[in-house]
């Protein structure tokens, strides 16, 4: 008999979204889901060190605690792969505006939205920004997400996009969770460059983006080999493409990781440039052309889609999920959680909306908010699969069928969460 830390017994229904040594699932491999009936997994150091049929688990090792299921369904933590939760401040009011008619390119252009949030942000202590973010952070683990990525891009000058940084950095070693950081400083033109955008752009390849990457070598994430990416808005109003294709060359031979905010209401060509540019992935779809959709297919970039930004914003209208699916790229799934367009702490919020607003099927939205976001931060190989060898993040569910996550919504199903083999319970 073996010795494990924790044994985790009677299964009824383990999804483990394994990719059995492969990368992300694409096109008809996304149905699958890699599910064992009555199941138990074994855990030491924080990592699952065997996975399988229950009997044959419970034959092979003895555990220095166990704990039971009784017979419930078990899936991979969810891992976030693009959300914007630090910030000060909220945006209420722009809400309730919106909701009387006012469109987002007109709050911007007006100076509101994005820009009231970077003031606040601006004027905000590491403190406060940690003490907000972590409450947002907590509801996001709650829901089942144990990893996440977090942007910058409330800050918009070197010194404020580095208190991000910090904030980040913190959460990091605060919280459970695991923490994917992404520099954005193209998220918006500052409003001291309106102008000038040229200057703007200017600025993050001279000054922002070598200063970021000096503050990554010294930091918490470079230590534990998570990558540190960089991405850009590329829309009007924001970053066109031959500007995001400046900032993507310095970040790339500074080290940079890139993906890319692309044609969330227009198409701008920005998807291609980005693919070119080997983005991990590109974010939001909505304007993908046919062509495209081809090229993405044929790439390793993921396509990552949001679709509870579509839904915070009453629209009918979704970023093509089906299709790209159906062509054969990966797509992985996102809340974006941010205080204008999508104040969405919950990965099955996003999973449920998928399946019906963009017709993906439970076992689809689940790889996508597992394995294939993993990839598409980089970190496919330790997280989003029940596999030996993996960090053991788990969730038991308060159901028998998995399914019941995407077709159950408003609630929260996730009862158990484990992060690196320790337990936090939502009873
Ligand atoms: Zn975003």
């Amino acid at each position: 008999m073996q010795q494990a830390e924790l044994v985790i017994t009677d299964i009824g229904q383990l999804v483990t979204c394994a990719a059995n040594g492969r990368g992300p699932k694409r096109g008809a491999e996304m149905r699958e889901v890699n599910l064992i009936e009555n199941a138990s997994v074994a855990i030491s150091d924080g990592i699952f060190t065997a996975v399988g049929p229950h009997q044959e688990i419970l034959d092979e090792f003895v555990g220095e605690r166990t704990f039971s299921a009784e017979g419930r369904a078990a899936c991979p933590g969810f891992v976030d792969p693009h959300t914007h939760i630090v910030y000060a401040g909220d945006r209420l009011d722009e809400f309730v505006l919106k909701l009387q008619g006012a469109e987002y390119l007109d709050i911007l252009s007006a100076g509101g939205g994005i820009l009231s949030t970077v003031k606040k942000s601006r004027e905000a202590s590491v403190d406060l920004l940690v003490d907000e973010s972590l409450a947002r952070l907590n509801k996001m683990f709650k829901a089942g997400t144990t990893t996440i990525e977090i942007k910058t891009g409330y800050g918009l000058d070197t010194k404020a996009e580095l208190k991000m940084l910090q904030v980040i950095e913190r959460l990091d070693v605060i919280h459970e969770a695991d923490i994917v950081p992404t520099f954005l400083a193209a998220h918006t033109i500052a409003p001291e460059f309106r102008n000038d955008p040229e200057a703007y752009v200017s600025l993050i390849c001279e000054e922002m983006l070598p200063a970021a990457w000096n503050w990554y070598l010294g930091s918490h994430f470079y230590q534990k080999s998570t990558p540190f990416f960089c991405d850009v808005f590329t829309e009007r109003n924001a970053f066109d493409v031959e500007q995001m294709g400046r900032i993507f060359a310095t970040a790339g031979s500074l080290g940079f990781r890139l993906k890319s905010h692309v044609d969330q209401f227009s198409n701008l060509g920005g998807s291609e440039a980005s693919i070119r540019s080997h983005a991990a992935s590109i974010d939001h779809l909505d304007a993908i052309s046919e062509r495209e959709v081809g090229i993405l297919a044929e790439s390793d970039t993921i396509g990552v889609v949001i679709p509870t930004e579509n839904f915070s914003a009453g629209k009918v209208e979704f970023a093509p999920a089906r299709r790209l699916i159906d062509k054969g790229c990966a797509v992985a799934l996102s809340t974006d959680f941010n205080p204008g367009s999508a104040p969405c702490p919950s990965m099955p919020m996003a999973m449920a909306i998928a399946s019906r607003y963009q017709r993906l099927l439970p076992s689809e939205a689940l790889n996508a908010a597992t394995i294939n976001a993993a990839h598409s931060v980089g970190l496919g190989d330790r997280f989003g699969s029940i596999e030996v060898g993996k960090a053991a993040d788990m969730l038991i569910l308060d159901c028998v069928d998995h399914r019941q996550i995407v077709y159950e919504f408003g609630g929260n199903l996730v009862l158990h969460v484990i992060k690196r083999g320790k337990f936090t319970s939502n009873g």
